[in-house]
């Protein structure tokens, strides 16, 4: 017989945390913290393995599954003392689902079932309070009505909203049973009116229309949306928790609440949460009550701190927020409810955390001896450590501050103002800078979410939808700035007096809650002692080394700031777009004569020299390898009726000419055309100045500082042994030529770019006149796929969300296409020439999953942007650390 139901709570536990696949998340932390002696409500999980049978079958359940769920109701009733149905002492339950990873788009939580009309009464004699009763009664029909049989929220809002204008009453709190009956009764008749079918009275079948929700949400449309997007497979089934009610709502020594055992916006070792007293369920995220803080620390004048009015049970939460840290040895997310002043735990889980959190958890975590470096290491995303390199506001800048929200998400960033998701990811689309604002937000935001810089919600807590959503994603997030009041229809919020249209800019400050008129002048982040402590550690376990793709002194001073180890690509003709040397580079290739020709490439030499020049004494003596000229020279030829005037002047030919010859010089397909080596090739003038420019820029800096500068030498687009044999020996005259004059002698390297598929196939050949090779991956990609990726951007996202690609190859390396080219140059470039010295340096060198496989395949360094450097040096010691535990476990 297969066992479908697992019991938990009052000394029946027959789940453990390891059992996420066949309990869902909640299911297995609920039998885990039962198991470790929390006061956790007795209930059972109904398995994942049911939603499975239930949907291979026709939607049928398996046989045995209604005894099995008997006889662990039964159970509940022999723990609480109480009979489910029962007329006098009724036993109440919730039901909630649970999936091995929490998903919106699941059903939600139904609570207080198993009242009717006459169990309500029953409550109301058995806990002597007629109005917790009637109250908790009509908690349930909404959540049924709503949840179970879809009937639209609002109607039910409505009729309160009605009730209490009606009655003059603000506050939930202030509404007695018999109005709580007449609600009731009125939420009767709209269940009625919306669905033709009466109100289930019948508590079985309350609890089976409750379980036949849950497994029916799991192949809604809004799961299914969010499975694809995830790669969550539909397999895995969502398990159902049956749970004896405890009530937070019973009067002033009762409360809800969720907290957070350390801070998850700044990672502090504080308790950190909400609550409200005489509450239940959501209403501490539902914005319905203002929630309280937790502890008198985070209390602010005015507030009602749950230490101060909970002294009991909040003595106790901090009994159990210590122990749970230490079992799990993570920072959990708890939620709770404290009826008559004891204390019931409903939910814990890793708690989801910004990155500075995340860094400031780990540190202090291993530090405390909870996990070890490694751990720690694996704690921190690294994608994360981007948001901790994001700016903040310049203490200096002048600024209007138009209110203030909660810190829900930290950073700083500024843009105009929408209020539609949809609006924001069509202005994002466009390059604009938006911020989202909402009264809340719900999981179908979440796509306007991603596309904004920021997100201001006027309702809701730190533990709000947008707060949550916003720092996982690392999103700046201002949230419950209660004087921020939208009109959608309008599209115009006002906040104190100002009104703000859709299109006008506001600047928030996710690190204080503050919000602020127009754009705020930012400044860059400042880099903790626990950054600089985990890239310690990080580097101290990582085996591939980190560069940084960088020309301009200022992004090689960021590069040496986050810890480059060198330059894995400076690309020489990003230094011919200034405005003092267009004009040359012009003149270079438009000119006719040798001599003009050659006075312009000599006008060339010195601007590069001294672009050469600052570059290596920035990088101190660390590699840095120069890439020569790469792309088509059309890029370079003027447009613009002046600068052909310009040109046309500078060389004594008239606009017409000039037009012509550049007329001449365009190509169908440049990108496939004359660029790389073979403008080297065949203009060895361009490459012979570059050459000499290095050369005497690493003599001159080597002079100055006495540490030896060795330049690494890199020719691009190398399709054959041949094109690399003659590049390179022409690069060696000039390279003599040089060191005769200076009668000096330099160490240097010379290779390649293999970013061609011929160039990987043909590695061992190649090899022999390269001291290096640096994958060329963007290329690479772009050509083994045959795809252009200035004109992948109509298509690829299609294939991306169709499946017909599991990621978009330029972000993330094709392992099974261009990565086995990678690994076929690298065998093969190492088999004809041990101990060539292998990188990579496209686009991919900055994404964690593309180094974990350079580091598979042996790479000697990843080269990325500078401000990816950090995350490229955490992944690198992921990498190493899942190789290590795969050859453990091997
Ligand atoms: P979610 O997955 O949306 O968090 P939950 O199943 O955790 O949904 O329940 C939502 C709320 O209902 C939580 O705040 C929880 O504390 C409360 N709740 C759930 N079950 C019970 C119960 N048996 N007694 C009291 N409150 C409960
Ligand atoms: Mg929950
Ligand atoms: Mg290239």
């Amino acid at each position: 017989m297969t066992k479908w139901v697992y019991s938990f709570g009052n000394g029946l536990n027959e789940g453990r945390a390891e059992m996420r696949n066949l309990l869902g998340g909640k299911g297995a932390n609920l039998a885990e913290m039962a198991s470790i002696g929390l006061p956790v409500p007795p209930g059972f999980t109904i398995t994942t393995e049911v939603c499975s049978a239930f949907y291979d079958n026709g939607r049928k359940y398996p046989e045995d599954l209604r005894a099995q769920v008997d006889a662990a109701m039964q159970r509940i009733e022999g723990a609480m003392g109480l009979r489910f149905g029962d007329a006098d002492a009724p036993l109440l339950v919730s039901v909630r689902s649970g999936a091995r990873v929490s998903m919106p788009g699941m059903m939600d939580t139904v609570l207080n079932l198993g009242l009717n009309d006459e169990t309500v009464q029953g409550l109301a004699r058995s806990s002597g309070d007629e109005r917790f009763a009637w109250d908790s009664y009509r908690r349930f029909v909404q959540m049924y009505g709503s949840v179970v049989m879809g009937v639209a929220h609002h109607h039910f809002e409505d009729v309160l909203d009605q009730f209490k204008r009606t009655l003059g009453v603000i506050d939930d709190t202030a509404i007695t049973a018999a109005q709580w009956r007449e609600v009731v009764k009125a939420y009767h008749e709209i269940i009625h009116e919306h669905t033709g079918q009466e109100f289930p009275s019948d508590p079985q079948a309350q609890l089976w229309g409750a379980i036949g929700a849950v497994f029916g949400s799991w192949m809604n449309p809004r799961a299914n949306t969010y499975r694809r997007l995830h790669d969550i497979p539909a397999s895995w089934g969502t398990a159902v928790n049956v749970q004896s009610m405890v009530f937070g709502n019973m009067g002033d020594d009762c409360a809800t609440g969720v907290c957070f055992t350390r801070d998850p916006s700044t990672g502090e070792d504080v308790f950190y949460g909400e609550y409200l007293v005489n509450a239940q369920g959501e209403d501490v995220v539902a914005g319905i009550r203002t929630p309280q803080p937790m502890s008198r620390a985070r209390a602010e004048e005015g507030q009602h701190p749950m230490e101060m009015v909970l002294p009991d049970a909040y003595a106790e939460l901090l009994r159990v927020r210590a122990l749970l840290e230490r079992h799990y040895r993570d920072m959990q997310d708890i939620e709770f409810t404290v009826q008559r002043n004891v204390l019931y735990l409903l939910q814990t889980r890793n708690g989801k955390r910004t990155a500075a959190a995340a860094l400031k958890i780990a540190i202090d975590m291993a530090r405390e001896g909870l996990i070890s470096k490694e751990d720690a290491i694996c704690r921190v995303p690294a994608t994360s450590l981007d948001q901790l390199l994001h700016p903040a506001l310049d203490p200096k800048a002048d600024r209007v501050q138009l209110t203030r929200g909660l810190p829900a998400s930290p950073g700083a960033a500024s843009g105009a103002v929408v209020f539609t998701a949809e609006e924001c990811e069509a202005r994002a689309a466009r390059g604009e800078d938006v911020i989202l604002v909402r009264v809340e937000t719900s999981p179908e935001d979440v796509h306007g979410m991603h596309a904004a810089r920021g997100v201001l919600t006027a309702r809701g807590g730190m533990t709000s939808h947008a707060a949550v959503v916003a720092r996982g994603m690392g999103r700046v997030c201002v949230a419950g700035a209660g004087s921020v009041h939208i009109d959608y229809a309008t599209m115009v919020m006002t906040i104190d007096g100002h009104s703000i249209a859709e299109g006008d800019w506001i600047t928030l400050d996710g690190s204080t809650g503050a919000v602020y008129l127009g754009r705020v002048a930012t400044i860059p982040p400042i880099l903790s002692d626990d950054f600089n402590t985990l890239m310690g550690w990080a580097d101290s376990i990582r085996r591939l080394g980190v560069r940084a793709n960088a020309e301009t002194p200022d992004d090689a001073k960021t590069a040496c700031r986050f810890g480059a180890e060198g330059i894995g690509l400076a690309r020489t003709e990003h230094m011919f777009f200034g405005p003092d040397r267009i004009g040359h580079v012009r003149q270079m290739i438009i000119a006719d004569e040798e001599t003009v020709r050659q006075r312009a490439i000599n006008a060339l030499l010195v601007f590069q020299r001294d672009d050469f020049v600052s570059i290596f004494r920035i990088m101190a003596g660390l590699p840095v390898t120069v890439r020569l000229l790469d792309p088509p020279l059309h890029e370079f030829l003027p447009h613009a009726e002046a600068e052909l005037a310009e040109v046309a002047t500078a060389l004594g030919k008239t606009v017409e000419e000039i037009r012509a010859r550049c007329a001449s010089l365009a190509e169908a397909n440049p990108m496939l055309g004359h660029r790389g080596c073979r403008l080297g090739l065949t203009n060895p003038e361009i490459y012979a100045m570059q050459v000499r420019a290095i050369i005497e820029a690493a003599l001159q800096v080597s002079d100055e500082t006495g540490k030896g500068i060795v330049p690494e030498i890199m020719i691009p687009l190398v399709a054959t042994r041949a094109e690399l044999e003659v590049a390179r020996r022409a690069a060696e005259a000039e390279i003599s030529a040089v060191l005769q004059e200076r009668g000096a002698a330099l160490d240097y390297r010379i290779g390649t770019m293999i970013e061609l598929p011929r160039a990987a196939i043909q590695a061992g050949e190649i090899a022999h006149h390269a001291d290096f090779f640096s994958f060329g991956t963007n290329d690479l990609t772009q050509t083994t796929f045959g795809l252009s990726r200035d004109d992948a951007g109509s298509f690829l996202p299609f294939y991306v969300d169709h499946g017909l690609l599991p990621k978009d190859p330029f972000v993330s390396i094709d392992r099974e296409g261009v990565g086995a080219l990678v690994r076929m140059g690298v065998e093969r470039g190492r088999a004809a020439h041990p101990g060539l010295k292998l990188g990579i340096c496209g686009e991919h060198g900055g994404d964690p999953d593309s180094i974990a496989f350079f580091d598979e395949v042996g790479l000697d360094y990843v080269s990325c942007s500078p401000f990816r450097v950090p995350v490229a040096r955490l992944a690198a010691a992921q990498a190493a650390l899942a190789h290590r535990k795969e050859n453990a476990s091997a």
